[in-house]
């Protein structure tokens, strides 16, 4: 039988289930982009929380905002929201558990009143968000908010009283109208990959309520908090092998279980004027400053998941951690953190380095989490402009080696020629597919073209230094391909 909340007692006991009832919280968070990573990371330590009976009054409703989210409605609603958090360590342990604090879900494109009423309710007082880096339609060189056609409409909307679509068109429509209300205003934390994300959320939303009105986009620049973090936890994209291995082991019918590993981490800016649950009982690192440990994690982790991604890919591997255990790889992946990505790191209070990048290393290995290069390779203009080129710049600037860098950049050019160097086509995932990829094909006798973007690469087109670095390892990737030139490159600087 289908897994549901109030069924859970009957579950195999090694089946970890809540040990409290949905009666027993309440609502205090809204979740907009309840995805895998959400339901493995903060709906993990709010289970935590409730289940030492602390912050009760701090569960989730989530909020889908894309028509695809109707499938995850259809997930959690006959479940009660409840689902299964598959945690798979290196040695090929699973340990399944049932999390229980997201207590509702509201699919917005068919319930826009509910999602509006939820987001204006008193006992709403935090707003959270995992929509990924392309939810946020801003300019990743500027900073700037991108008024695209999704914006536009909610602009309309919000004009002529009508619903919002958009992440930052419910926000702004909850917050314009609990200031008419007398209500306070909830906190916006970003949960996404994206650095400053707190200051990037505030700067892009308060933007779009200017648009609409100065006088609330100056309220909400006031009223409103926008804390920052760093969040952590390689959430695959769970498969029809996950659904079928918790069904058979563990006689667990979950129609959308997720699958992570077991490490996690949340370092959080510690500012949150109406409140919070008591993260710091489930091991949250609540700070003053996120800054530091979101550069080392944005530069380590994602930029290293970018430095192995599309080489990994053109030298015909498909998991993670193929690549990791692949010593050649590891080699130009360790080099990589160590020379060109640590440098250009602010030092962290109470982080030891050289260990955070062995875990890495560690941790990518991991054979059962079954993470996948074509994960990483999606939507690479929202990833290699956050997360490698933020590097190339720091190394321009200080003169140090970007190598292995401009190799990475160059492996982009390649991989978005959409054929592999077996001569087999593939599918290129982006949302500026088109453009990406006819640079790319101009980049076969031009090699500086697929740079030309300054959307995606601001200036680097300009500096010698890069191009000269990135144009040999274009050559090299087409001379000798890509296994080829990760192995002259590994030691390079
Ligand atoms: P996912 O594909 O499982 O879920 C993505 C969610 O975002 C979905 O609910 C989707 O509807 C929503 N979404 C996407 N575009 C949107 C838009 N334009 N407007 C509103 N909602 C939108 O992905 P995931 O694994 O949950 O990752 C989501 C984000 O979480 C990542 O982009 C990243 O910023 C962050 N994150 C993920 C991981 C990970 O390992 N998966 C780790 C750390 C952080």
């Amino acid at each position: 039988t289908r897994l549901h909340r109030t069924g859970v007692d009957q579950l195999d006991p090694r089946v970890g289930v809540p040990t409290y009832s949905t009666a027993d919280v309440r609502t205090g968070i809204v979740h907009l982009g309840v995805g895998g990573f959400h339901r493995s990371h903060m709906a993990v330590y709010l289970d935590d929380l409730f289940t030492l009976g602390l912050s009760r009054d701090w569960a989730v409703t989530g909020l889908g905002l894309l028509p695809q989210d109707s499938t995850m409605r259809d997930a959690l609603l006959p479940q009660g929201c409840a689902y299964t958090v598959m945690t798979k360590s290196a040695d090929g342990a699973v340990s399944a558990r049932v999390v229980g604090s997201l207590v509702d879900y509201v699919f917005v494109p068919e319930q826009p009143e509910a999602a509006r009423e939820v987001l204006t309710d008193p006992r709403t007082r935090i707003v959270s968000l995992t929509i990924t880096e392309g939810g946020y339609h801003v300019d990743q060189n500027s900073g700037d908010l991108v008024v695209d056609e999704a914006l536009a409409r909610d602009l309309d909307a919000l004009r002529t009283g009508g619903h919002p679509a958009t992440a930052f068109g419910l926000i702004v429509d909850a917050l314009a109208r609990r200031r008419d209300a007398g209500t306070a205003p909830f906190t916006v934390m970003s949960c996404d990959n994206i650095q400053g994300n707190g200051a990037l959320t505030r700067r892009a939303v308060t933007a779009f309520a200017r648009l609409l009105d100065p006088d609330l986009a100056a309220w909400v620049d006031a009223a409103v908090a926008f804390p920052s973090s760093m969040v952590d936890r390689i959430t695959p994209a769970t498969t029809d092998a996950d659904r079928t291995r918790l069904a058979d082991e563990l006689g667990v019918e979950d129609a959308w279980p997720v699958v992570c590993e077991p490490f996690r981490q949340w370092v959080l800016e510690d500012h949150f004027p109406t409140g919070r649950p008591l993260l710091e009982e489930v091991g949250v690192q609540l700070v003053p400053d996120v800054h530091p440990y979101e550069l080392m994690k944005l530069r380590l982790l994602n930029a290293g998941h970018q430095a192995v991604a599309y080489l990994g890919r053109l030298s015909g591997f498909t998991y993670v951690h193929e690549v990791a255990q692949d010593p050649l790889f590891a080699r130009f992946l360790a080099g990589f953190m160590e020379h060109e990505a640590s440098p250009t790191l602010a030092p962290v209070p109470g982080v030891d380095l050289p260990r955070y990048r062995e875990d890495l290393l560690a941790r990518f290995a991991n054979a059962h989490v079954r993470d996948t290069l074509e994960r990483l390779c999606l939507d690479t203009s929202d990833r290699i402009p956050t997360f490698l080129l933020p590097v190339v710049r720091d190394q321009l600037a200080s003169g140090g080696p970007l190598h292995r860098a401009a190799l990475v950049v160059a492996a982009w050019a390649r991989y978005a020629e959409g054929v592999g160097e077996d001569g087999a086509p593939f599918e290129v995932v982006d949302q500026r597919r088109e453009q990406v990829m006819a640079r790319a094909r101009r980049a076969r006798t031009d090699p500086l073209a697929f740079l030309e973007d300054a959307r995606l690469f601001g200036d680097l087109r300009d500096s010698e230094r890069f191009t000269t670095a990135y144009r040999e390892a274009l050559a090299s990737l087409r001379e000798v391909g890509a296994r080829a030139s990760v192995e002259a490159w590994a030691d390079a600087g």
